[in-house]
């Protein structure tokens, strides 16, 4: 009994903070969105897609999360405006990124010259699902070597997506995916989600995730 209290409390805390990192990203008229998945889903691979195609269309900034390496915030660092690694280590809550570590992030992003930022979550299905950042919108990705039975096992995480990206396209003849039975399964659990079927390698369907994305930044950047 006292447990769940605590973890209440830690998730009402993040509550707060989050509210407050969106007060002052709107207040910047920054669009963020949180990118969630299980590790080598194509995260990084993704962002990296992403910066690659809205080159001169928007200023984006990349906050990195990891438990320990800065490999991904190095893959990235020459292609965003700019880029934060936070590495969540051996603090309980290690698995996710939590409102408070975006919170002095966006400390040392000049917000003023960025319409965008990209989340790279820890690697991982669960514990992301459970804390708001503050973001304007959610995106998990699934890649067909990981199954297609992740919406069911996982629910939670797909339950408050925006959107689900199906990575790794390229492999579908080499591995049982079915696809149709993975967007039942999710629609199942949240009618309302936009799902992108994309390979990083090939740059398929790439194109079509940028436009929803600019689309929406726009948007927020054009209510204020
Ligand atoms: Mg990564």
């Amino acid at each position: 009994m006292k447990k769940i209290e605590v973890i209440q409390n830690v998730l009402e805390a993040n509550d707060t903070i989050a509210s407050r990192n969106r007060q002052l990203l709107d207040k910047h008229k920054v669009f963020v969105i949180n990118i969630m998945s299980a590790p080598g889903a194509g995260k990084t691979s993704l962002i990296l897609e992403t910066l690659a195609r809205l080159k001169g269309r928007l200023n984006v900034a990349v906050i990195e999360g990891d438990v320990a390496s800065t490999v991904d915030a190095e893959k990235v660092q020459s292609k965003a405006k700019a880029v934060v690694q936070i590495n969540t280590g051996k603090m309980p809550e290690s698995c996710s990124l939590m409102a408070v570590m975006i919170e002095s992030a966006l400390k040392d992003i000049p917000l003023n010259d960025i319409d965008l930022i990209l989340i790279e979550n820890v690697g991982n299905l669960i514990c992301p699902a459970e804390f708001a950042l503050g973001e304007h919108k959610r995106v998990v990705i699934s890649s067909l070597p990981e199954g297609d039975d992740k919406p069911i096992k996982y629910p939670l995480i797909f339950v408050d997506a925006d959107a689900v990206i199906i990575n790794k396209m390229d492999l579908l003849p080499h591995v049982d995916f079915d696809i149709a039975a993975f967007r039942r399964s999710v629609t199942g659990l949240n009618p309302k989600v936009e799902f992108f079927e994309v390979s990083c390698k090939t740059g398929e369907g790439i194109d079509r995730w940028c436009s929803w994305m600019l689309e929406r930044v726009e948007t927020n950047a054009a209510k204020r």
